[in-house]
Protein backbone atom coordinates (compact mmCIF):
# COMPACT_ATOMS: atom_id res chain seq x y z
CA UNK A 1 0.00 0.00 0.00
CA UNK A 2 1.31 3.20 -0.90
CA UNK A 3 1.92 6.15 1.74
CA UNK A 4 0.32 8.90 2.00
CA UNK A 5 0.60 12.28 4.20
CA UNK A 6 -0.70 15.60 4.37
CA UNK A 7 0.10 19.17 6.01
CA UNK A 8 -1.78 20.24 9.24
CA UNK A 9 -4.06 22.34 7.71
CA UNK A 10 -4.45 20.06 4.66
CA UNK A 11 -3.54 22.70 2.06
CA UNK A 12 -0.12 19.87 0.85
CA UNK A 13 -1.23 16.14 0.39
CA UNK A 14 1.36 14.11 -0.91
CA UNK A 15 1.63 10.01 -1.92
CA UNK A 16 4.42 7.86 -1.81
CA UNK A 17 4.98 5.42 -4.22
CA UNK A 18 7.21 2.19 -2.83
CA UNK A 19 9.39 1.57 0.20
CA UNK A 20 11.85 4.12 1.71
CA UNK A 21 15.23 3.41 1.39
CA UNK A 22 16.28 4.24 4.86
CA UNK A 23 15.06 5.83 7.93
CA UNK A 24 16.91 8.25 10.12
CA UNK A 25 16.33 10.44 12.96
CA UNK A 26 18.67 13.94 12.74
CA UNK A 27 20.20 15.32 15.85
CA UNK A 28 21.85 17.72 14.01
CA UNK A 29 21.44 21.53 15.36
CA UNK A 30 19.19 22.58 12.67
CA UNK A 31 17.13 19.43 12.88
CA UNK A 32 16.21 20.52 16.91
CA UNK A 33 15.60 23.96 15.45
CA UNK A 34 13.04 22.70 13.42
CA UNK A 35 11.39 20.35 15.69
CA UNK A 36 12.01 21.98 18.99
CA UNK A 37 14.18 20.80 20.72
CA UNK A 38 14.11 16.77 19.54
CA UNK A 39 15.29 15.54 16.74
CA UNK A 40 13.80 14.96 13.04
CA UNK A 41 12.36 11.47 11.91
CA UNK A 42 12.77 10.83 8.16
CA UNK A 43 12.37 8.43 5.87
CA UNK A 44 14.28 8.53 2.73
CA UNK A 45 12.72 7.96 -1.20
CA UNK A 46 13.57 7.98 -4.22
CA UNK A 47 12.69 11.71 -5.62
CA UNK A 48 10.00 9.98 -8.27
CA UNK A 49 8.15 8.17 -5.74
CA UNK A 50 6.70 11.33 -4.15
CA UNK A 51 3.93 13.07 -5.77
CA UNK A 52 2.52 16.31 -4.13
CA UNK A 53 -0.47 17.82 -4.32
CA UNK A 54 -1.07 21.58 -3.35
CA UNK A 55 1.47 24.42 -2.80
CA UNK A 56 5.28 24.10 -1.42
CA UNK A 57 7.47 26.98 -0.30
CA UNK A 58 10.97 25.99 0.70
CA UNK A 59 13.77 27.13 2.50
CA UNK A 60 17.71 26.56 1.82
CA UNK A 61 20.50 26.50 4.39
CA UNK A 62 23.69 25.14 4.40
CA UNK A 63 23.76 21.77 6.28
CA UNK A 64 26.39 20.71 9.16
CA UNK A 65 27.77 18.30 6.09
CA UNK A 66 28.23 21.23 3.73
CA UNK A 67 25.72 20.33 1.60
CA UNK A 68 22.93 22.84 0.56
CA UNK A 69 19.58 21.35 2.17
CA UNK A 70 16.72 22.39 0.62
CA UNK A 71 13.58 21.75 2.66
CA UNK A 72 9.63 22.09 1.76
CA UNK A 73 6.77 23.34 4.35
CA UNK A 74 3.52 24.23 3.90
CA UNK A 75 3.41 27.68 3.41
CA UNK A 76 -0.02 28.32 5.38
CA UNK A 77 0.57 26.38 8.53
CA UNK A 78 4.34 26.04 8.09
CA UNK A 79 4.45 21.74 8.30
CA UNK A 80 8.03 20.23 6.81
CA UNK A 81 7.03 17.99 4.22
CA UNK A 82 10.22 17.08 3.10
CA UNK A 83 14.28 17.96 2.89
CA UNK A 84 16.72 17.49 -0.24
CA UNK A 85 20.14 18.02 0.17
CA UNK A 86 22.30 19.54 -2.95
CA UNK A 87 24.47 16.53 -3.49
CA UNK A 88 21.39 13.95 -3.83
CA UNK A 89 18.76 15.58 -5.62
CA UNK A 90 17.59 12.31 -6.46
CA UNK A 91 15.97 11.38 -2.98
CA UNK A 92 13.43 12.89 -0.96
CA UNK A 93 13.87 12.68 2.54
CA UNK A 94 10.12 12.81 4.07
CA UNK A 95 9.32 13.93 7.58
CA UNK A 96 7.85 10.74 9.36
CA UNK A 97 5.63 12.99 10.78
CA UNK A 98 3.53 13.85 7.72
CA UNK A 99 2.86 10.23 6.84
CA UNK A 100 -0.56 9.51 7.65
CA UNK A 101 -1.14 6.84 10.62
CA UNK A 102 -0.95 3.56 10.33
CA UNK A 103 2.62 3.17 9.12
CA UNK A 104 5.39 0.79 9.21
CA UNK A 105 7.84 3.36 9.17
CA UNK A 106 10.37 4.04 12.31
CA UNK A 107 14.00 5.64 12.58
CA UNK A 108 16.38 2.77 12.05
CA UNK A 109 19.08 5.17 12.36
CA UNK A 110 20.08 8.06 14.64
CA UNK A 111 22.82 10.67 12.82
CA UNK A 112 24.54 13.80 13.88
CA UNK A 113 24.54 12.37 17.67
CA UNK A 114 27.36 14.28 18.53
CA UNK A 115 25.02 17.13 18.46
CA UNK A 116 22.58 15.75 20.63
CA UNK A 117 21.38 17.63 23.72
CA UNK A 118 22.67 15.86 27.18
CA UNK A 119 19.07 14.70 28.08
CA UNK A 120 18.21 12.95 24.74
CA UNK A 121 17.34 9.92 25.20
CA UNK A 122 18.63 7.84 21.98
CA UNK A 123 17.25 4.24 21.15
CA UNK A 124 20.06 2.16 21.88
CA UNK A 125 18.63 -0.15 19.18
CA UNK A 126 19.42 2.11 16.44
CA UNK A 127 22.85 2.45 14.36
CA UNK A 128 24.22 5.53 15.70
CA UNK A 129 26.74 8.22 13.80
CA UNK A 130 28.35 10.78 15.44
CA UNK A 131 28.29 12.68 12.37
CA UNK A 132 26.47 12.36 8.30
CA UNK A 133 26.80 8.85 7.34
CA UNK A 134 26.64 7.85 3.84
CA UNK A 135 23.89 8.13 1.58
CA UNK A 136 21.69 5.22 1.25
CA UNK A 137 22.66 2.45 -0.93
CA UNK A 138 20.19 2.07 -3.93
CA UNK A 139 16.98 -0.27 -3.92
CA UNK A 140 18.32 -3.67 -5.14
CA UNK A 141 16.17 -5.22 -7.90
ZN1 LIG B 1 -0.72 23.33 5.74
ZN1 LIG C 1 19.41 17.20 10.85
Amino acid sequence: MPYSGRCECGQVSFVVAGKPLGTRQCWCRQCQRLAGGGPTNNAIFPTEAVTVTGTLRSAQWQAASGNTLTFSFCPDCGTQIYGQSSARMHLKTLRIGAIDQPHDLRPTMAIWTDDAPAWAMIDPALERWPGQPPAPAPVET
